[in-house]
């Protein structure tokens, strides 16, 4: 077999990949490569499907001003943008993983998260506005995610082909079909990768590897075995080379485990989604602006809970564990007015002049239906002011599930309603790394040259604030990439 030597390896092809093959580059590694084990085309990972938001700690509208510096001044002046601090940050990490985020990969995260956007800005990343909320004229954005790479929605692809650019600038080797199928040496350290490709099998040998090659949320079999039951039907809005064999590689090199094995994120999206490369057109997270009831007209989750970026995460599993794993998102003439247009762009909702029709179309007992929604209306605090750009407190009285913020009445005809199912984005579950993002054995040590970054890093558990796992994989890999470059050298 063909032996080949390199400083620093880098184990797949998505964001995580070329942050950190870019960051050992920069920090002096003389040769770096990255296996990537889908063809060219397909290149990117899961980001390729994403408008990749960051999630970030800022200070407020003069540092945003930085990275937005082409926008006109009068367009600038519409967005809010009040700061959001590391104890933000923190607080929201804490509170959706209910405390049991490894709290010092909590403090690494949140405390390198501006710094590491400001690297990706002083590489020449391009940035525009973040998903809002647009309200007499200003836009008003989640807690945190107020920017990300330009493109718009499905905007990945340009995020990836931006990192391409900086990557190969800068002399990074990127190898295309290269499967990675055995990470050599042991648990105190690593000695390089086998690899196999369209033409050989090789080995490229190392004293720096750095694992980015992503969760198992693509592998049908992993899923049912960590995840549950009908786990393995879900459908994946994300990379299909996401298959989780080198994560299985690194815990029987004897990595430790860690995150949430039977956790993954997943999110509501149109029940007819079926082709991958639309799947960021399909979400439906209007969910906060009316309600969702199961395939047997009741409701059963709060739909005001907080900020869809604090819950649209669970909310597919919520989706999940209903009958049939279907649910209907159903608003009235004011609950659809507060829709983005995209909304609307992916399927037109059924759509009736009265509930009992709605209920027919979808195929729920009308009477059911109309119970649901009689009920619902009746438990609106009507005394507290509805206010969309902000958790308004306006909630349900008297019946469970509460809707804690948002709740209207739905009265305004004619009433719309979306079938919604739930698709896994990434899983939670796989290798524990220190805040030097070193892989650690399990006895707790660092094994040798081995760094990861990226959903293959065991990290959340339960829910997920969105737009963190850009943010980590910058973070991480960073720190990977530079402590690689220094073992390789
Ligand atoms: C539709 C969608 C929207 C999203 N939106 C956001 C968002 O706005 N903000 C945010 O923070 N996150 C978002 N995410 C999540 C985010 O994109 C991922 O968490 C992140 O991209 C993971 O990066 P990664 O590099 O670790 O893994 P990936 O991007 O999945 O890359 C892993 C790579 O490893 C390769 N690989 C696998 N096995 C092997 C092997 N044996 N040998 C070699 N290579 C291998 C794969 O081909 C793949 O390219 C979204 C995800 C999806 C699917």
């Amino acid at each position: 077999m063909r032996v080949e030597t390199c400083p620093v390896v880098v184990v797949g092809g998505g964001s995580a990949a070329f942050e950190a093959a870019v960051a050992a580059k920069q920090s002096g590694a003389p040769r770096v490569v990255m296996l990537e084990k889908a063809p060219e085309p397909e290149f990117g990972g899961n980001a390729r499907f994403s408008h990749t938001g960051f999630r970030f700690a800022y200070s407020g509208a003069d540092e945003i001003r930085g990275f937005l510096r082409g926008m006109d001044g009068a367009a600038f002046q519409r967005l809010q943008l009040p700061g959001y601090s590391p104890g933000d940050f923190t607080a929201d990490l804490m509170r959706v993983t209910r405390g049991r985020i490894n709290k010092n990969l909590a403090e690494v995260l949140v405390n390198h998260s501006n710094a590491a956007i400001h690297w990706m800005d002083e590489l020449g990343m391009q940035w525009e506005p973040a998903g809002h909320v647009e309200i007499d004229g200003k836009l008003y954005f989640e807690p945190g995610i107020v920017i990300h790479p330009t493109g718009g929605i499905g905007g990945g692809i340009s995020q990836l082909n931006q990192w391409r650019d900086i990557a190969t600038a800068m002399g990074v080797e990127i190898r295309y079909e290269s499967r990675v199928r055995e990470l050599l040496g042991n648990d105190r350290q690593v000695e390089g990768v086998r690899v196999s490709d369209a033409n050989e099998e090789y080995e490229l040998r190392s004293t720096a590897v750095i694992l980015c090659a992503g969760g198992f949320q693509a592998n049908p079999e992993m899923r049912a075995r960590y995840l549950g039951t009908n786990a393995d039907l879900m459908k994946v809005r994300g990379s299909r080379h996401d298959t989780g064999e080198v994560l299985q590689m690194a815990l029987a090199l004897g990595c430790k485990a860690s995150g949430h094995w039977q956790g993954a994120h997943a999110t509501p999206i149109d029940a007819t989604f079926g082709d991958v490369e639309l799947s960021n057109k399909a979400n439906r997270y209007g969910y906060t602006f009316g309600i969702t009831v199961n395939s047997l007209g009741q409701r059963f989750f709060d739909e005001g809970e907080a900020h869809i970026s604090y819950t649209y995460a669970k909310t597919g599993w919520a989706v999940l564990m209903e009958p049939g794993g279907v649910a209907y998102q159903i608003f009235d003439q004011r609950g659809a007015a507060l829709q983005d247009a995209s909304y609307y762009q992916f399927a037109a909702p059924l759509e009736a002049p009265t509930i009992e029709e709605l209920a027919r179309k979808i195929g729920i007992e009308p009477a059911v239906l109309r119970h649901t929604v009689s009920e619902f209306n009746n438990a609106v605090r009507d005394d507290i002011p509805f206010d969309a750009t902000k958790t308004d407190g306006r909630c349900t009285e008297g019946i469970a599930p509460r809707k804690s913020n948002w709740a209207t009445r739905i009265e305004a005809p004619p009433f719309q309603a979306f079938p919604v199912t739930g698709g896994i984005t990434f899983t939670f579950g796989g290798i524990e790394i220190d805040g030097d993002a070193q892989v650690l054995n399990t006895g707790g040590r660092p094994i040798r040259g081995l760094f990861a970054s990226g959903d293959i890093v065991g990290l959340f558990f339960h829910n997920y604030p969105s737009c963190t796992g850009q943010t980590r994989n910058v973070v991480f890999s960073l720190l990977a990439g530079r402590h690689a470059a220094a073992q390789g050298l």
